[in-house]
């Protein structure tokens, strides 16, 4: 008896921090938003040993009074929600009213706030005690210093990991947030170095020049879309910009930082066959929705968020997103990149604090015949590291960016073929040299989608000996569960004992001669996929009957084989990409070749 007693506050913060306070960053991530929630404009944040020695946050917005400032330290103080109702209708980053409890537990705190009305009020705070009160200076705003975070959690200090990747942490919170609040501007300091520089002016292209660079920002493309529920817009990238990773797609819901894997994935699916496999696009994608479709207490650092009607705000991202897309493809054109004293605009695009990639010479300084041996500037865009300056940007640049406009497919006259391999035009504007096996790829693959797509009106042709499919138990579980998927992409199985499928016919369309490579594959695809949809394999199926049948490079092809091609090729909806995402057709401008020559400067 006797036993349970009730944990005095600061110690049941120390409990709760926990969970809200795992790393620098995400302190930062709880002082920066109670700033953005406080409606400021401009948002400073300075940082020492990343966050461990100093976290500094000056915001310009509401401030609070003394009775408010002293209260926001408690536990569950909070002036964003009161009743059970605004649960279901949060507009504001914070409403749990633990983070600054939680922080002042383990760490030291200094607060200077004033709402420009009472006079200001300045707090000391010592792992969760106030130690100091006095009233300090009326600018209207706050002022939160955080000193010698988990100074008395040493078993939590021993986590951190390195000063550069604690760091990196924070650089990518504040990159998120300022994408998501263009006209908040934000300054992020580590010691002297400035880390990230926003202007507030409202323009999502100038952050997003501000944190990948200006070359980038050009290559990104506006989109906005509705439905009945959900509305999005945003920026996604051109097909030739590419990255190994999801990283850079950014999510926001409702002004908030999400991670959600469905919308991620419909992101993806709305650049299928425009980039190559294992590349994505970069993109940020704000939603906005009702609050009661957005559940965000699902976990105390509200990244992860529960979406309703989620088919439909999927199919809204795809669809609209894809349609950008589709509206900008255009071939990629070869670009000179030569040492010469840039233009105040091209020094621009050089303004990143890391070095551009490596590229190879293009023209050699030798007296012999100069070899073009430069790379093409399509998927060459490779990672370059996050950067942190803030390039001056001018409005002429910003009135520059995005220009890039729907261009149909050139007008060509065809001059040979090389290496059996590249098919060469011209037409008005210079040349192009076309990739043959891609180009097949491309007009294969729609042909095949389309049948694909079809397979009830098709007429069916019967194989003279049966083709007969084995499969473990489980495997031929799975396989009958599924009989129907795979009738809709033209393969119809029968059973013939418990493990062994037999196929007597197929539509006419099929591949001749990779029947059973076909069917094989296809059921692979369906027994290696947990959850096979009918969309989904039907792509995998035109894609895959698409490169059986194409003509490999080092094939002669004759001038009209060459022109049925290419014919073919521009009736195509999407020519400038092979459906694994690769260029099929490269631009080499007059202009370019001319500069090479040296016949224009
Ligand atoms: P929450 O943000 O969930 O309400 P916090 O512990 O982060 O909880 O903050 C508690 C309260 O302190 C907030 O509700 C707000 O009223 C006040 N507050 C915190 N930071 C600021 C700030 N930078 N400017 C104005 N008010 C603030
Ligand atoms: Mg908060």
């Amino acid at each position: 008896m006797g036993q349970i007693r009730l944990m005095d506050e600061p110690l049941s913060n120390k409990i709760a921090a926990g969970e809200v306070v795992e790393r620098p960053a995400s302190v930062v991530k709880e002082l920066v938003e109670n700033a953005i929630d406080a409606g400021s404009t401009s948002i400073d944040v300075f940082l020492e040993e990343a966050g461990l020695q100093t976290i500094h946050v000056t915001d310009n917005g509401s401030g609070m009074d003394e009775e408010d400032a002293v209260l926001s330290f408690s536990r569950h103080a909070t002036s964003k929600i009161s009743n059970e109702h605004d649960l279901f209708r949060i507009r504001t980053l914070g409403f749990r009213g633990e983070a600054l409890a939680s922080i002042a537990s383990v760490s030291k705190v200094s607060l200077w706030t004033s709402d420009g009305v009472t006079s200001g009020t300045h707090i000391e705070i010592e792992g969760g005690y106030i130690k100091k009160q006095t009233a300090g200076a009326l600018r209207k705003g706050t002022d939160i210093k955080i000193s010698q975070l988990f100074y008395n959690t040493p078993a939590r200090l021993k986590y951190m990991k390195t000063i550069q990747t604690e760091l990196g942490h924070i650089i990518d919170l504040l990159n998120r947030l300022a994408l998501c609040y263009p006209s908040v501007a934000f300054k992020l300091t580590h010691g002297e170095q400035t880390l990230l520089q926003t202007n507030g002016r409202g323009d999502l292209q100038q952050v997003i020049a501000a944190i990948y660079g200006i070359s980038i920002a050009k290559k990104m493309i506006a989109f906005e879309g509705e439905s009945a529920d959900y509305k999005i817009y945003g920026y996604a990238s051109l097909p030739e910009i590419t990255r190994a990773s999801k990283n850079y797609l950014t999510l926001f819901v409702n002004g908030r930082w999400v991670k959600h894997y469905t919308v991620q994935q419909s992101i993806v699916n709305a650049y299928h066959t425009f980039l190559p496999i294992d590349r994505y696009p970069l993109v940020i994608l704000q939603i906005e929705g009702d609050p009661f479709l957005t559940d965000v207490n699902v976990h105390p650092s509200k990244q992860q968020i529960r979406l309703s009607k989620e088919k439909e705000l999927m199919q809204l991202v795809e669809e609209t997103i894809r349609k950008t897309i589709r509206s900008i493809m255009r071939a990629p054109e070869i670009v000179e990149k030569t040492k010469k004293v840039s233009t105040p605009s091209e020094q621009m695009d050089l303004w990143k604090s890391t070095p551009p990639p490596v590229k190879s010479s293009y023209v050699k300084e030798v007296p012999s015949l100069p070899t073009f041996n430069k790379e093409v500037d399509f998927n060459v865009v490779k990672e370059t590291h996050e950067t942190h300056a803030m390039p001056n940007l001018e409005d002429e640049d910003i009135e520059s960016l995005n220009t890039a406009s729907n261009e149909p497919f050139p007008e060509l006259d065809i001059v040979g073929q090389i290496h059996g391999t590249y098919i060469i035009g011209q037409s008005a504007d210079g040349f192009y040299l076309i990739d043959q096996h891609a180009a097949q790829e491309r007009i294969k693959y729609e042909f095949f989608r389309e049948k694909v797509g079809d397979v009830h009106s098709e007429e069916r042709q019967s194989l003279l000996i049966p083709l007969s499919f084995h499969y473990s138990a489980d495997e031929a579980l799975k396989v009958k569960e599924h009989q129907l998927v795979l009738e809709e992409i033209g393969i119809f199985l029968e059973e013939f004992g418990p493990t062994t499928f037999i196929v007597r016919e197929h539509p006419v369309w099929f591949p001749k001669g990779f029947e059973e490579e076909v069917v094989k594959e296809l059921i692979e695809q369906v027994l290696n996929d947990r959850r096979p949809d009918i969309k989904k394999l039907r792509e995998e199926a035109a894609i895959m009957m698409s490169c059986k049948r194409s003509i490999k490079a080092n094939h002669f092809l004759t001038k009209e084989d060459m022109s049925m091609l290419i014919k073919d090729l521009k009736n195509t909806e999407h020519p400038f990409t092979c459906p694994h995402g690769r260029p099929v057709i490269i631009h080499f401008t007059t202009y370019e070749v001319e500069k090479m020559f040296k016949r224009v400067m």
